[in-house]
This record gives structure tokens, C-alpha cells and sequence, in this order.
């Protein structure tokens, strides 16, 4: 097992550096990926690195909040139990001679992890540009579902259903039968059915849901009346 994370400064936009580092922890944390040798990396507290940019540049021989020392370990290190390199955390460590070790670090990861970091990089554009297309369709699909009204509004099938069972009674009062309001009409003639909140004239033939009521009462077309109904 190896723990090597250092490296030469690496070309990444900044505004793509803190997923492009989330996703090379990852690669860390879980393994094989993308043809990279990763490895099983564990920090002495065992909680997950993930997203922890601090901890990436945390210094060697500083304190952590467990009361252990971030200490740079030696491969030879890593070959040791847990319970050696904990006792090892106790304490700042100067046995060891950093300087060397990071150099040592730097060359051997100069190697792959630009390129993997620049291919990280790229799958991330690449995330949020599906992403962003992924909205693009929802909002077309929106659009297609609507209908467009006057001042660029649009009603949604979900408006539609709910003010479908906005009550008749609500605006012809309670009666079974009634005058109809739509031309001179001397015996009742139009029948309301309040549970299925629908409408009907004997004498004029027009009939409906509460919807068509509106727009006919109202002299306004379909999604004019959804929005009147809405608006309620
Ligand atoms: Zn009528």
C-alpha cells in the first residue's frame, strides 16, 4: 500500500477544482478506476476525506481535532499495523526527512496524476453539461404539455386538474336547475350536476365542465379561464 498525494500544481479551472478533487479522493477511497492503481485510504479518525479540502493541505507534525498529529508516514510506514502508525500520531514526527519524501512523492505522481486530474476534469464538464441539457428537455417537455396564453403564461396539466373540481355551486348557487345565464330563459333550463360538477342547457344545448362555464360566462378562451379559475 501506498500513500502518495503529492504532485506538481496540476491545470485545473478553478471554478472545477473542488469536484475535480472530490472525484480524485474518491478514486482514492474506492479502488480501481479508470485503468488507475488507486488505493484504500483510511485517515487515522476513520472518517471519509471526501470533499475535505483542507486536508489535503493539511501540514505534516500539525495537531488534528482527535488529538492525533497529521505526521507524514514512510512507504515502509504502511507495510506497519494501524496501531503502529497511530502510536506513531502521538507526536510530531522529525525522524523522517520530509523534504525528501515529497520530492520522492512528486516525482513518482507527476507521472499519472495531471493526466488523470485534467481527465477528471473533463468528466466533469461533461456531468454538467448532460446536466444542463437534462433541464433544457424537462422545460421543453413543460412547454409542450402547456398551452400558451396572452403575456406568455401557460397553464400545467396539474392547473388544469385542480381547478376542474372548483365547484359550480360556487358561482350558479346550490339549485339543480336554473335559468341560463347565456340567453333569455323564462323556465329553468340549464341542470347542474354537482357531483359530477358538470353543466348542461335543454334550451341552448351548451354544456361543460366548470371550465367551459367560465369561458363561456366570461367570453374568454381555455387557458384564460384555467388561470380566472386559478386565480380563485
Ligand atoms: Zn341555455
Amino acid at each position: 500500500m501506498r500513500i502518495l498525494i503529492d504532485f506538481s500544481p496540476a491545470a485545473i479551472a478553478l471554478e472545477n477544482k473542488k469536484e475535480v478533487l472530490g472525484l480524485f479522493w474518491d478514486i482514492v477511497n474506492e479502488g480501481l478506476e479508470m485503468n488507475y492503481t488507486a488505493l484504500k485510504l483510511t485517515t487515522l479518525d476513520r472518517s471519509s476525506v471526501r470533499g475535505d479540502i483542507a486536508r489535503v493541505s493539511r501540514l505534516p507534525n500539525t495537531p488534528h481535532y482527535s488529538g492525533l498529529f497529521c505526521i507524514p508516514l514512510t512507504i515502509r510506514d504502511m507495510h506497519r499495523s494501524e496501531g503502529y502508525i497511530r502510536n506513531l500520531a502521538h507526536s510530531p514526527r522529525y525522524d523522517i526527512d520530509l523534504d525528501i519524501i515529497i520530492k520522492d512523492n512528486i516525482r513518482i505522481n507527476d507521472r499519472v496524476v495531471p493526466d488523470l486530474l485534467s481527465k477528471l476534469e473533463l468528466r466533469i464538464i461533461d456531468m454538467r453539461k448532460e446536466e444542463e441539457e437534462e433541464k433544457e428537455a424537462r422545460a421543453a417537455q413543460l412547454r409542450a404539455s402547456s398551452t400558451p396564453v396572452r403575456g406568455g403564461k401557460y397553464v400545467t396539466e396539474e392547473e388544469i386538474q385542480k381547478v376542474r373540481y372548483y365547484p359550480i355551486a360556487s358561482i350558479l348557487g346550490n339549485r339543480k336547475l336554473r335559468n341560463c345565464p347565456f340567453h333569455d330563459d323564462q323556465v329553468p333550463s340549464l341542470s347542474v350536476n354537482h357531483k359530477k360538477n358538470l353543466w348542461r342547457c335543454f334550451a341552448c344545448s351548451r354544456s361543460g365542465n366548470v371550465i367551459q362555464l367560465v369561458m363561456e360566462m366570461e367570453g374568454i378562451n381555455f387557458t384564460t379561464a384555467v388561470r380566472w379559475l386559478c386565480d380563485k
